[in-house]
């Protein structure tokens, strides 16, 4: 879990040659754009670059393993299994969980449709009284916060509305944290899962895990994290965590796009009904039934992808080998140096300004979205793209929480460990021009 304060003195962030060497490893970023430009990407909460080791690791799949997994007798499966199962143990070892935890999803929001869909389907199970965790019924409630992306929100709605469950939701406050006041009052008997986010796509808010997570064990819900912006950022041990359920995404942490993972607790996922079925999930077929390979084979049903699979968990490795203490800390770092923009005349910061607290220990991440008074997010986003800055602007998959704070749009910078001071420094630069371009 994390252990890196902003304030903690001998946490090291990156040093100035290691992020020299860690840009080296990005092609992307040597490219420039709008004549000429050098390219400043704040997107990295959509998507990261890729390092070029990731690149070559999916490429050398291709050239030399490329077969299909667990089925082949031959050397090319026998080699493409390994790296596919090798992959799945970087990924584990990453965030701290077993590789029979981890499964291969395309990426978080089909990761999080698969738990909310063994909900709804709890027949297909044939788990016996372990599946009854899976079972709903009307007057149950599932809970989630205000401030979710919609990939954890709409999978839930759609859960309540097939099976007639109640769906509730912590609120934000002013400063843009979770409002925790009646969290005893909206976490109940009643409860069967609390959804939530590690760390807000939208504010860099580090959601307080702990209490949510202990509140959930009060009542015997099962708690369902998305680990989404979390997990390529900060150092995350999700046994230490104690969550029942995450997902996260390849694309976000230097991997390829397609590929993410589930985590569950083995004997969640022991329990959990398969919502794809098909080839490569089953152990007996016959005409009139079928039963179910173990996890995580269960839940990776059709031929799986592969190569973005090794793709990540090469991501996963090149991630750990620089440490995610010093990550976090160089976003600790960044985050602080972005938070400046509160200080130019008309931008207004959604979300929490400082490292304050929620009892995290980091307590917000490098990621800020804002609005400039009298001018339209997608203005400010072409003003800043005008000068090879590539930031995002709209509501970044989270509507509620910017109907939450009255806007209908912001833009977003995001840092990733590529991310420099001297281009966040561009950044505020660039932004302190855009009213008076605006006149
Ligand atoms: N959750 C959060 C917090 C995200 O930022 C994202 C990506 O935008 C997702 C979920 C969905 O991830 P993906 O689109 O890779 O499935």
């Amino acid at each position: 879990t994390a252990t890196v304060r902003p304030d903690d003195a001998s946490a090291t962030a990156l040093s100035t040659t290691e992020l020299a060497a860690v840009r080296a490893d990005f092609p992307l970023l040597e490219r420039t754009v709008r004549g000429g430009k050098p390219l400043v990407y704040l997107d990295s909460a959509a998507t990261s670059q890729k390092p070029q080791v990731v690149l070559d690791a999916e490429v050398d799949f291709y050239e030399q393993r490329n077969a299909a997994v667990h089925r082949g007798a031959h050397q090319l499966a026998e080699e493409a299994t390994e790296a596919f199962e090798q992959a799945r143990a970087a990924v584990a070892a990453f965030v701290g969980a077993d590789e029979a935890e981890i499964v291969w999803q395309p990426g978080a929001t089909a990761a999080i449709n698969v738990v909310a869909y063994a909900f709804s389907n709890a027949t297909l199970g044939r788990g016996g009284d372990a599946a009854e965790r899976f079972r709903l019924a009307p007057g149950d409630e599932i809970v989630v916060t205000e401030a979710e992306h919609h990939a954890n929100l709409v999978p839930w709605q759609e859960l309540c509305a097939r099976t007639g469950a109640v769906l509730r939701w912590i609120p934000v406050s002013d400063d843009g944290r979770l409002d925790l006041t009646n969290l005893d009052a909206l976490v109940t008997e009643r409860t069967r899962v609390l959804a939530f986010g590690h760390v807000s796509n939208v504010t860099g808010a580090v959601a307080p895990v702990a209490t949510l997570v202990a509140a959930a064990r009060r009542v015997g819900a099962l708690t369902v994290l998305d680990a989404c912006q979390s997990v390529p950022n900060m150092p995350v041990d999700l046994h230490e965590l104690g969550v029942d359920f995450a997902a996260f995404s390849g694309h976000k942490m230097l991997g390829p796009t397609g590929v993410g993972a589930l985590y569950g607790r083995r004997e969640l996922l022991e329990a959990m009904p398969p919502t794809v079925t098909g080839g490569s999930m089953v152990e007996v077929v016959t005409m009139e039934s079928t039963t179910y390979a173990p996890p995580p084979q269960r839940f990776e049903a059709g031929t799986q992808m592969v190569a973005q699979a090794v793709g990540m968990g090469c991501a996963a490795q090149y991630l750990d080998e620089l440490g995610m203490e010093g990550v976090a800390r160089h976003e600790t770092e960044l985050a602080a140096e972005m938070l400046k923009i509160a200080d130019i005349p008309g931008v207004r910061v959604i979300g929490p300004l400082g490292a304050d607290g929620a009892g995290e220990e980091i307590s917000r991440l490098a990621v800020v979205s804002f609005v400039v008074d009298g001018v339209h997010a997608h203005d400010v986003g072409q003003v800043l793209d005008d000068k090879g800055i590539a930031v995002r602007v709209g509501h970044h998959c989270a509507q509620p929480l910017h109907r939450r704070f009255g806007v209908a749009a912001t833009a977003r910078a995001s840092a990733s460990v590529y991310t420099t001071v001297e281009e966040v420094v561009a950044f505020r630069e660039a932004l302190a021009g855009v009213r008076a371009f605006f006149g």
